[in-house]
């Protein structure tokens, strides 16, 4: 059933209040047969919901948005004692982690507590801790919102990249993803190189051959629990920034002006910890007109007034702007806004640009 002009507060966790012209929840093949098509007679544009924990509502969606709520989970079997994770888009991603670390099948744990749906995951190829989705990932069935016809993407196919897919770049806004199949191994190493994950199991006195999948999950919840704001609290999105990627000049000239940067290599470039160069210019804690800074977390976006994304989005940019002056590097926002341009400035908040 589609609805109209609907209040999308309670489907974005920065709990912006925005409207959709259009509402639909699909739970079925069926549904989203029929939402395209309403769609496609009116030429609207579509805005595929899942969690609403990676998006920011910077004003009235003007189409259908469409929430993925197709449920179905399984665990079967696979060869050399691997297990293969069919997940439906609607299944909740911690559920699913928790539910495979209950049943002592390694390679989710450190991506506990991550909040969303498991149709989104492959959109930014989630990651915590040294993990990835990919590092699990098998394939994934997707509807063409063009035609309605199902397109199976391999790993190959969905590109994946750091917090990156194919589904941010040339198939943006072409496909809803449906089913995600996840091949866990049958032999499994406890990833704790993280130095949170590390000072962790040193209080507890754990030795690594000892800790099982659960033992993981467990560490990394009681570590976002300490630091991450819960969005059900306090409003917010998750990490606002990516973090940036900068040569190894860009590097060493950085790292000798702050010997205290955290940053770390990947091949000839170097990965800088945006929160840290947040935190140093002076950002973390900060709070003006229910938007702010979280203050454990500089990375964190927080809307505990419930403003309009626009606010959260004018924040990101001043900071953004401070970190270009002050450090020379270019921040670019993580959650996807939408729509895509503020009305206040043409062309502003795209996810491509820095915010
Ligand atoms: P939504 O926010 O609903 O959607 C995100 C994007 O995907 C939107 O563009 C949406 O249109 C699209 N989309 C959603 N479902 C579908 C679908 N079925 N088909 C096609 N497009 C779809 N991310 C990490 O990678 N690592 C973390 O550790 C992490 N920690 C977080 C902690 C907190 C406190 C919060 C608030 C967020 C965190 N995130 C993290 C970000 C976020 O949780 C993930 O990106 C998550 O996968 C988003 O899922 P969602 O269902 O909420 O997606
Ligand atoms: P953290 O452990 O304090 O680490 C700070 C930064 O340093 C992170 O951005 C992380 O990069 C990087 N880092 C730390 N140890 C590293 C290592 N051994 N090798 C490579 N990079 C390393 O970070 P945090 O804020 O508490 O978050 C913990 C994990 O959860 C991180 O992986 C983070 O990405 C993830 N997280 C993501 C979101 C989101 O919305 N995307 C929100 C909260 C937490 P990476 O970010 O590349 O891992």
């Amino acid at each position: 059933m589609i609805r109209t002009d609907t209040d999308l507060q309670p489907f974005n966790t920065l709990t912006s209040a925005a409207r959709a012209k259009y509402f639909a929840e699909a739970t079925d093949y069926q549904g989203l047969h029929e939402a395209l098509e309403f769609a496609r007679r009116k030429q609207l544009p579509i805005l595929p919901l899942g969690g609403g924990s990676n998006i920011v509502l910077t004003g009235d969606f003007p189409g259908l948005a469409l929430h993925m709520g197709l449920k179905g989970l399984e665990f079967e079997p696979a060869e050399e004692g691997a297990t293969r994770i069919t997940a439906a888009a609607g299944e909740n991603w911690h559920q699913l982690v928790m539910n495979s670390v209950a049943r002592g099948l390694g390679g989710l744990e450190n991506l506990a507590l991550i909040p969303g749906n498991i149709g989104a995951a492959p959109i930014q190829n989630i990651g915590a801790y040294g993990v990835e989705l990919k590092d699990t990932f098998h394939s994934l069935t997707a509807m063409e919102i063009a035609t309605g016809d199902l397109v199976e993407f391999s790993a190959e196919a969905c590109q994946f990249g750091y917090r990156d897919s194919v589904f941010k770049q040339s198939a943006r806004d072409r496909f809803l993803i449906c089913e995600v199949r996840l091949q866990l191994p049958g032999s499994w190493r406890a990833q704790i190189s993280y130095p949170a994950l590390q000072q962790y199991f040193a209080e507890t006195g754990q030795a690594l051959e000892s800790l099982t999948p659960e033992d993981v999950a467990e560490a990394v919840i009681a570590i976002r629990n300490s630091k991450l704001p819960n969005p059900v609290h306090i409003p917010n999105a998750g990490s606002f920034f990516k973090n940036p990627v900068v040569t190894g000049e860009q590097y060493q000239v950085l790292k000798q002006r702050y010997p205290d940067l955290v940053a770390f290599s990947i091949g000839d470039d170097w990965k800088l910890a945006a929160g840290w160069l947040i935190d140093r210019a002076g950002w973390r804690g900060f709070a003006r007109d229910g938007v702010g800074v979280h203050e454990r977390q500089a990375l964190v976006l927080v809307n505990p007034g419930h403003q309009c994304g626009g606010k959260v989005v004018a924040l990101a940019r001043e900071i953004a702007a401070d970190i270009h002056t002050k450090f020379g590097v270019e921040l670019e926002a993580e959650p996807r806004f939408y729509p895509d341009s503020l009305p206040d400035s043409p062309g502003a908040g795209r996810q491509s640009t820095s915010a």
